[in-house]
């Protein structure tokens, strides 16, 4: 009965007694319902499931089925009675919502074991469906074989299928976060592994500097990568599955992994007529509420602004879904004062020994809305360099032109990948610059890092750029130079002598200032050095003798690392 109700037939006002209902119980859902009952001890709050389990790790699965986690009791965090003992939340599992009456507020329920359909009836309501993997209408894709990984009944299946069909070869179709883990942990089980994937390069929200360095790392631990080509159908065979590509090859595989991308899951939304949007994403304002008021809808389910572009976005992140859950129940409890200030996309993977992070807007992906913008690379070691252990960690900074505000960072390494990403994120978050960076004050010892940070660093070449200090070229530049400009390389004659680029000339940065004659003034120059910081030392001795010049960010180990990744990848090119 809704309090109205019960207010015509008792004359009461319960006012105290309000009935939540949620649909979804895992990271949006639970995080919603576990912070209602936190701000309203004397609600009545039901929780929806349609799966068997609530609240637990979907970010763990790849993991279990790799056997790194080896306990599957550890995935959850918590169980309908532990939930229900805890929160005094009325948790019911295997029951699926099969439609909202937003008129009548209520909500149809069928028990999927009893079969049994019902009507629950709530004050407020609040969506967390998630979203759903994506499966193209391919050719045999329905086949034995062929998973896709959302959920714990998917991860107990492919667990189970691997272990019975002794599988040896895998393919995992999609180079998305979930495809790379999970091309880890098959190969960990000792399988043989190919990854498919459209795009050119693998990891998509990065930029292709970034994933190629991933790339290589990939291809070192003897995954075979499969780059520019889109799959077309799938066979069964007396071996396993025949995997057919757009290049005309075919890929044996006896399980193949489906990672090409999850969409929201609006199905209840679109049935109760509320507002989707053009990112096809349950349409919510700042509050969190649809276009119903008394809906509100969190997680991978819903679209909102992105605080950069301001274009309308989707999120597949749990970060968000969780933090959405809480501001979510304050402003059904408290009222409309906590705003939702959207996602930044803050993204993390491990892939082997190389971890890669993100947060912001690929430069790629600024350049499609238009924003005009500047991008710096660096590499630096992940601590002191004479601390054993140090690795060298690569940051790319997309800053505004105008006041540097940071849009984006992007760091692929071995070690300390997660703290720098971390700060980077929290300055994009809150609109700072890369001038705000260069005095970013950190805990300094040699085992943790160096005087000046990496973050310190990635800032000082930014703000250098900004500032007219460094004028920098890209990997992908050259085809820019005309057979007028001189192409130098200011390393030693040892490095230069190992491989060069096209036609430098070799004039090391130490003896610079000493062969100054042998510069012409007349011509446009292209410096380049290892990573990039000997470049800007030989830019500097020539910007203050009136050369012009541009120095190559990254250097050429960014350049070669691209070079080959570029030929590696050349398949058939596939527009994405
Ligand atoms: P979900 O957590 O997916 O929950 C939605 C729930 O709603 C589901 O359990 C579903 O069964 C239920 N449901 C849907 N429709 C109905 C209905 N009609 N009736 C009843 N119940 C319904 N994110 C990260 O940030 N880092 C990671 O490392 C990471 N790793 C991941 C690894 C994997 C394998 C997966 C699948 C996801 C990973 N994610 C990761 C993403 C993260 O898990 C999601 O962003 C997050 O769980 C979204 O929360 P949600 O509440 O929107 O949806």
């Amino acid at each position: 009965m809704h309090r109205q109700e019960i207010y015509w037939e008792t004359k009461t006002y319960i006012q105290l007694i309000m009935k939540y209902v949620i649909i979804g119980a895992v990271a949006g859902g639970a995080s919603t319902a576990a912070r209602l009952r936190r701000n309203d001890e004397h609600a009545e709050i039901v929780i929806f499931e349609k799966g068997e389990y609530i609240s637990y790790a979907n970010c763990g699965l790849p993991y279990y089925i790799g056997n790194v986690i080896k306990n599957r009791n550890a995935l959850f965090v918590q169980n309908a009675t532990s939930f229900n003992k805890r929160f005094n939340i009325d948790v019911r599992t295997l029951t699926e919502i099969l439609s909202i009456d937003k008129t009548a507020k209520t909500i149809s329920a069928r028990n999927q074991t009893t079969g049994e359909v019902y009507e629950e009836c709530y004050d407020k309501l609040v969506l967390s469906p998630g979203a759903e993997p994506i499966r193209p209408p391919l050719p045999g894709i329905m086949n034995n074989g062929i998973f896709t990984l959302r959920n714990v009944a998917d991860t107990d299946a492919i667990k189970s299928y691997v272990q019975q069909e002794q599988v040896q070869k895998a393919v995992v179709i999609g180079a998305g976060f979930i495809g790379l883990e999970m091309a880890e942990n098959l190969q960990l089980l000792g399988m043989d592994v190919t990854i498919v994937e459209m795009a050119p390069q693998v990891l998509t929200p990065v930029d292709f500097p970034i994933a190629a360095i991933l790339q290589q790392h990939i291809r070192s631990k003897g995954v075979h990568l499969v780059l520019n080509t889109a799959v077309r159908g799938f066979e069964k065979t007396e071996k396993g599955i025949n995997v057919q590509l757009s290049n005309d090859s075919v890929l044996d595989a006896d399980v193949v992994i489906l990672s090409i991308g999850v969409k929201p899951d609006t199905r209840l939304a679109v049935g109760a007529g509320l507002k989707i949007g053009e990112a096809k994403g349950i349409r919510v304002n700042e509050y969190l509420q649809t276009s119903d008021p008394d809906i509100y809808a969190v997680g991978d389910a819903i679209e909102f602004a992105n605080p950069i572009t301001q274009k309308p976005m989707v999120t597949y992140l749990a970060g968000p879904a969780n933090k959405q859950g809480r501001i979510c129940a304050n402003n059904i409890v408290f009222g409309h004062h906590e705003k939702y200030k959207g996602s930044i996309n803050t993204a993390i993977v491990r892939v082997f020994d190389m971890t890669v992070a993100t947060a912001g807007i690929a430069s790629r992906q600024l350049q499609q809305a238009g924003i005009s913008h500047q991008v710096s690379t660096i590499t630096v070691g992940s601590h002191a360099g004479y601390y054993p252990g140090a690795h060298q960690m690569t940051i790319q900074l997309a800053f505004s032109p105008e006041d540097g505000r940071l849009y984006g960072a992007q760091v692929a390494g071995y070690d300390g990948v997660d703290k720098r990403l971390d700060i980077l994120a929290s300055v994009i978050k809150r609109n700072g610059t890369v001038g705000e960076l260069t005095e970013f004050e950190h805990a300094y010892a040699p085992p943790y890092s160096s005087a000046k940070d990496p973050v310190n660093m990635a800032a000082f070449a930014a703000e250098n750029i900004l500032l007219g200090k460094s004028v920098v070229f890209y990997w992908d530049d050259f085809k820019k130079m005309t057979p007028d400009d001189v192409l130098i390389d200011v390393r030693t004659k040892t490095e230069y002598d190992a491989g060069k680029i096209n036609d430098a000339i070799n004039i090391p940065v130490d003896e610079l200032r000493s062969r100054l004659s042998e510069v012409p003034k007349d011509k446009t120059l292209y410096i380049y050095c290892q990573l990039g910081m000997r470049g800007y030392l030989a830019q500097r001795i020539l910007m203050q003798h009136g050369y012009h010049s541009f120095n190559l960010s990254g250097g050429y180990q960014l350049w070669n690392t691209c070079q080959r990744e570029v030929e590696l990848s050349q398949g058939t090119p596939v527009t994405v």
